[in-house]
């Protein structure tokens, strides 16, 4: 029974990213199956996945294919590692297929069991790469406010979220310049002029630091967990200028942008921005097993095998049963023309309705790129106010009003997000848009009272 589990789960169970005594009070809402893009939790409710778990279900919960990869992997060779020259055949055919679908000249992988620790390999490898080079004083990573790179050490300082910092502390050498939040930020500013000075502080950043000791820039595409802030047009081409005039490495996380959730294999192509590194994870293996990785430009990978050993790795680093379901995830969606629906669906079907959302009184911009969404919850669209602080956070009333009428979405601050599976269908985005403005508007109705 549903209470048991509740008590059993708040006995024994701390959860990530969560006030557990609130939870504890609360009683977690506890998922059983799910098939496609609907999940059913131990009471029965079907509720439509708006954010594909944490934005890695893309081809859709229950398929078989990827349960029969993972079974037989298993029995074949359950687990060996890629360490001290060993290698073996789902890392190796899982590197060569990623290197088929990433953008040209980004041709090695190292694999990671998740996106944090994809970043911490990516934090040592600029690192170590600068050392070989003869430059050992380049090592400051210059990163964003607000952006997410995991919660590791490594992953959570790249991170620009002070409330990770807070817990912890965070390494040195990293620095974070300002994000290119418009709607929030922007005031007066048009949203192109806001992107190109919110870019231009990479430089100023690069000088006031010295370029002789700035390793590399990281950034996500489209940043996720900090509210799916969209760039303005100006923001990448202004990053790929200074990035090159300067020579410093581009790291791209891709850990929510790739393998198509922007309508492109990687948020890279869809932006226009050559990284030297990408960081992957969830939809490479679609959430179903934990994996990761950083993808490596010839130029790094040829740098850091011409030096001996690279003292990094991690015990899961390719391991064959979360690669085999990988390589099975990807062809699913090869096979399947899972990014081609995307851009079918998404442009004009759900852009046309996501935006329809802006009709309602409280809804300020609505962003998509692909199936990445985000909407700005305001009191005043024309001033894009905030709400006042005794308000509370409107976002997060909102998003308890979605899980009362079955739809998952979240929230960052008083945005609101979505990241379907890819594999959603017109119908069932229409379920997703009358239930999220259903939300909103009893989230408006208790706002106002
Ligand atoms: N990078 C980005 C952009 C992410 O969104 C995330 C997770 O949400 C991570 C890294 C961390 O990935 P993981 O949770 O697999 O460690």
């Amino acid at each position: 029974p549903t209470a048991e589990l509740q008590a059993l789960d708040a006995a024994h169970h701390m959860h990530p990213f969560t006030d557990n005594s609130a939870l504890a009070k609360k009683g977690a809402r506890i998922m059983k199956s799910a098939k496609g893009v609907w999940l059913t939790d131990t009471e029965g409710h079907k509720i439509i996945d708006g954010m594909a778990g944490l934005w890695c279900v893309n081809i859709g919960y229950g398929r078989k294919e990827l349960a029969d990869a993972a079974s037989s992997q298993m029995l074949e060779l359950a687990y060996y590692n890629t360490f001290f020259q060993t290698s073996h055949i789902p890392a190796i055919a899982l590197a060569a297929k990623i290197a088929e679908v990433a953008p040209e000249g980004m041709n090695h992988i190292f694999f990671a069991g998740s996106g944090s620790e994809a970043n911490d390999t990516n934090i040592r490898m600029v690192r170590r790469y600068w050392d070989i080079k003869g430059q050992p004083e380049k090592r400051v990573i210059i990163a964003r406010k607000n952006g997410y790179h995991g919660s590791t050490m490594g992953g959570g300082s790249l991170g620009g979220m002070s409330g990770i910092h807070a817990h912890g502390g965070k390494i040195a050498g990293i620095t974070h310049i300002g994000e290119p939040n418009w709607w929030e930020q922007g005031g007066d500013m048009t949203p192109e002029d806001f992107g190109l000075m919110r870019a231009q502080e990479l430089e100023k950043a690069i000088l006031e630091i010295g370029v002789e000791n700035v390793a590399a820039f990281i950034g996500e595409p489209i940043q996720g967990a900090g509210g799916v802030i969209v760039p303005p047009s100006t923001y990448w081409p202004e990053i790929q200028r200074i990035v090159d005039k300067y020579g410093i490495l581009l790291i791209a996380d891709e850990v929510i942008t790739g393998f198509g959730r922007t309508g492109n294999w990687f948020g890279s192509t869809t932006f226009g921005i050559k990284p030297h590194i990408m960081t992957i994870a969830k939809g490479l293996s679609s959430g179903y097993q934990p994996i990761g990785g950083s993808i490596v430009c010839d130029e790094v990978a040829e740098v850091m095998g011409s030096s001996g050993d690279f003292n990094h790795g991690y015990t899961y680093s390719g391991h064959p049963v979360a690669a085999a379901v990988a390589l099975e995830n990807i062809r699913i969606m090869q096979d399947e023309g899972i990014i081609d629906h995307v851009r079918n669906v998404a442009h004009p079907y759900l852009m046309q309705k996501w935006q329809g959302l802006t009709e309602h009184p409280m809804v300020g911009e609505a962003r998509l790129v692909g199936l990445m969404g985000s909407i700005a919850l305001t009191p005043d669209k024309a001033s894009r106010a905030k709400f006042a602080a005794e308000t509370g956070t409107v976002g997060y009333k909102c998003r308890e009003r979605c899980f009362a009428n079955d739809l998952i979405m979240r929230h960052v601050g008083d945005r609101m997000i979505i990241s379907p599976p890819l594999v959603i269908t017109p119908e069932e985005i229409d379920i997703l848009i009358e239930r999220a403005w259903k939300s909103i508007d009893e989230c408006y109705t208790a706002v106002k009272a």
